[in-house]
């Protein structure tokens, strides 16, 4: 196997997509804040700033800012998405694309498939379906089809690891483990072999339907948990074999639990599922610092999501966060905790 190069900064990316006004939002009257600073070169590799407009004026820099103005297409290049699959993850790298924001922020939006097969509802598409395309292009162009991929899905709920790809995994403790390696693998997590973008999209919906969903006061079909899309690559380029893995998280929604007015259980659920978001931020902010006094060791293994996570952030991978916000007063308060998470977790 390759020898793969050291680790470089600059391999995390960080970009803001926020979306339109939604209709309650208009119907409430609620005012546009959060604007996207303008640049004077829209080519250049950012980074980019964004303006939130209340209480008062603050700026927050990232890799780049998409406002409703740009295109799914847009998102999945400007998100460096596109260069991570076409490229590192052919040179051996695992690459991890994860959606991050309030529910209701676009997150699904942004990384799932739009339902319907027609070409203009296929322009809504988000990241997986076009990085499942690009994948299987790749395969065919780079090595001349000399590679497998294998599909998993999961989803982590209340730090329990569930299996989306088949019906019955009830009574079923799925867990970690690594292997000498650092390798990290769900024990007795399906993989199914994929052939094509259409076998995955289809598998994908399937997988879809069996992720636990709660409704909250914010949005009514939001799924509490984070689902977790894997995608296994063994190939051949050029002579040479090559492994990697694409993981294609939509995280659980970031709000605290006051707006989303959980009660009871429900309220249990949010502590936990924020638990894998605050480890999150902790294991990034510990990777993000240059300063090796402050150094810290990440604690990967707080929660079930980064532990999953550990193989695939910082080092010799690549990571791509997409914070997803809404532009509008009445949620400024999320959207400024997601830029500050956002924030702090550029410069891995
Ligand atoms: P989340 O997954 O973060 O809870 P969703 O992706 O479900 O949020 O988005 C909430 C609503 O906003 C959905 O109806 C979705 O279609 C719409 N939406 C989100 N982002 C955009 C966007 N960039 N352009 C158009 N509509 C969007
Ligand atoms: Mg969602």
């Amino acid at each position: 196997k390759k020898k793969k190069e050291a680790s470089s900064e600059g391999n995390v990316r960080v970009v803001l997509r926020v979306r339109p006004m939604a209709k309650y939002e208009l119907e409430k009257g609620c005012k546009q804040v959060v604007f996207k600073v303008p640049v004077a070169d829209p080519d250049s590799d950012g980074p980019e700033a964004v303006q939130v407009n209340q209480p008062d004026k603050r700026f927050f820099e990232l890799d780049a800012v998409l406002d409703e103005s740009f295109s799914q297409q847009q998102l999945y290049e400007k998100s460096g998405a596109y260069n991570a699959i076409s490229e590192d993850l052919f040179k051996g790298f695992n690459c991890t694309i994860l959606a991050y924001g309030q529910t209701g922020a676009g997150k699904t939006f942004s990384m799932g498939t739009a339902a319907g097969q027609d070409p203009e509802i296929k322009e809504m598409d988000g990241v997986i379906p076009r990085a499942c395309m690009d994948l299987f292009v790749n395969i065919m162009t780079k090595c001349d089809g000399n590679a497998q991929v294998e599909l998993s899905y999961l989803e982590v709920y209340n730090e329990e690891i569930r299996d989306l790809m088949t019906a019955d995994s009830s009574g079923q403790q799925l867990r970690i483990r690594e292997t000498l390696n650092g390798e990290i693998y769900v024990r007795g997590l399906t993989a199914v072999a994929v052939a094509g973008p259409a076998e995955v999209g289809k598998l994908m919906e399937e997988a879809s339907g069996r992720r636990v969903v709660a409704s909250t006061k914010m949005n009514a079909t939001s799924s509490r948990s984070h689902a977790i899309c894997v995608l296994r690559i063994k190939g051949v380029l050029d002579d040479t074999k090559f492994q990697s893995k694409l993981t294609l998280v939509d995280l659980a929604g970031s709000e605290r639990m006051a707006k989303t007015g959980a009660e009871g259980s429900r309220a249990k659920e949010g502590i936990s599922i924020n638990k894998g978001l605050f480890v999150l931020g902790q294991v990034v902010g510990a990777l993000a610092e240059q300063r090796p006094k402050y150094k810290r060791k990440p604690p990967f293994r707080d929660s079930k999501l980064t532990r999953l996570l550990q193989d695939s952030l910082g080092g010799n991978s690549r990571t791509i966060m997409i914070a997803c916000c809404s532009p509008a007063d009445f949620n400024t308060e999320e959207t400024v905790n997601t830029l500050r998470y956002a924030t702090q977790a550029r410069n891995i």
